[in-house]
């Protein structure tokens, strides 16, 4: 590996031990059944059986969520950060690697995270929701990451600008991770059952790891030693 790489970072359930806009759903929801949905349509967007628009959008449709359930969870994230995960970013923003985060979830949520680890916001990618005068949330600004291989598509954006120095890592838990290595866009996929441990992407992944302690050993196995 070079003296400095390329880390790609999911999100949910990566980075935080978390889907934060299930959670933050959930907090607004007494609804059993409502809940049961949701849990429904998370898992088979993650297993790659729905679109990740169509997901996203039922899931704010059955929320009725509000643009301060955003703030309150912008404020609770950084105690919802996966066990060991602040000791790799902060092992790999002291050793020079250049870090970026591409999330299907929301940027007002992934900012607060990113600040910690000194990730400037143009090295951040998430979503944007739309919101009316009432602070309803009713949607999503259209982007590359409210579609179908949108992960894919920012990474390949980042190529085509020079912006990803030495090899390209993608980590993540999800087929959606996964298919940025599939599409020859990485050199090598991690894949992190580090909260949930979905079987295809464990088949799938060149490397599947439990812990983020594995992924930091990992990690200082494949950077050059200091000298
Ligand atoms: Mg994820």
């Amino acid at each position: 590996m070079a003296e400095r790489n390329s880390f790609v970072f999911d999100f949910d359930s990566t980075i935080v031990a978390v889907e934060t806009l299930d959670t933050l759903i959930k907090q607004n929801l007494n609804d059993e059944e409502d809940r049961r949905r949701i849990d429904e349509i998370t898992l088979r967007a993650m297993n790659g059986e729905l679109d990740f628009s169509a997901s996203l959008a039922s899931r704010l449709r059955l929320s009725r969520a509000r643009t301060e359930h955003f703030a309150r969870m912008a404020g609770q994230i950084g105690d919802l950060l996966t066990p060991g995960m602040d000791d790799v970013l902060s092992f790999l923003a002291r050793r020079g690697q250049k870090l970026f985060i591409v999330s299907g979830g929301f940027a007002e949520i992934v900012r607060p995270i990113a600040e910690l680890f000194g990730i400037p916001d143009e090295d951040c990618f998430a979503n944007e929701y739309v919101a009316d005068d009432k602070g309803c949330v009713v949607g999503v600004k259209d982007g590359p990451l409210a579609h179908e291989g949108g992960k894919s598509a920012v990474v390949h954006a980042l190529r085509e600008q020079n912006r990803l120095p030495g090899a390209v890592v993608m980590l993540g838990d999800g087929m959606s991770d996964y298919q940025v290595y599939a599409d020859g866009l990485a050199d090598l996929f991690i894949g992190c059952g580090f909260n949930v441990a979905r079987p295809n992407v464990r088949t799938s992944s060149p490397v599947f790891l439990e812990t983020p302690a594995a992924l930091l050993s990992l990690i200082e196995s494949l950077l050059p030693q200091c000298l």
